[in-house]
């Protein structure tokens, strides 16, 4: 009797919230095979604030090392695949206040590693083309 119940309860799961945490968990138990109910309250789902951190800024944190900004920029495509309509293209201004303990040009060397890296990941698999053409 309380293996029936077990069984039954996994097979069937409900999640509360479509944000980028229950959308994603909702995806991969539903991958598994589970029966999934997602419940959201706002009319779409994952339409709350950012959720990737690919925007310039992030990638501009001198504290984070370059190996971490690849991290970065392939979960935030993996992210982007699955949510396209999350993506928000618009034009970055880069202001570097004098107290931030580098060069500009540092940073910008940083952003054509990260390009090439994309380019790399859309050779790899043309549907990583998320952010789209790398040249830009
Ligand atoms: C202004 C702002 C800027 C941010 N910028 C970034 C950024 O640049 N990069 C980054 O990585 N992170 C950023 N974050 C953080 C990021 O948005 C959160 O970490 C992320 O959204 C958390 O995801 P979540 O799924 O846990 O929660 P949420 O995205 O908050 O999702 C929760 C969902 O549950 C729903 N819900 C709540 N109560 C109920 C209910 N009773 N019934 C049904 N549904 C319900 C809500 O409508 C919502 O859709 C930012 C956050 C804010 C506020």
């Amino acid at each position: 009797m309380q293996s029936k119940q077990l069984q039954t309860s996994a097979s069937s799961v409900a999640v509360i919230g479509g944000g980028i945490a229950g959308a994603t968990a909702a995806l991969h138990l539903s991958e598994l095979g589970i029966k999934v109910t997602l419940i959201e309250k706002k009319p779409g789902l994952v339409y709350g604030p950012p959720i990737c951190h690919l925007h310039a800024g992030g990638n501009l944190y001198r504290e984070i090392s370059t190996q971490q900004c690849l991290e970065l920029l392939k979960q935030s495509v993996d992210t982007a695949r699955l949510y396209p309509h999350t993506i928000n293209n618009r034009p970055t201004i880069i202001a570097v206040p004098y107290a931030d303990g580098g060069t500009p040009e540092e940073l910008y060397e940083r952003l054509l590693f990260i390009q090439k890296a994309y380019q790399e990941l859309v050779n790899e698999d043309e549907r990583n083309k998320v952010l789209g053409e790398p040249e830009h």
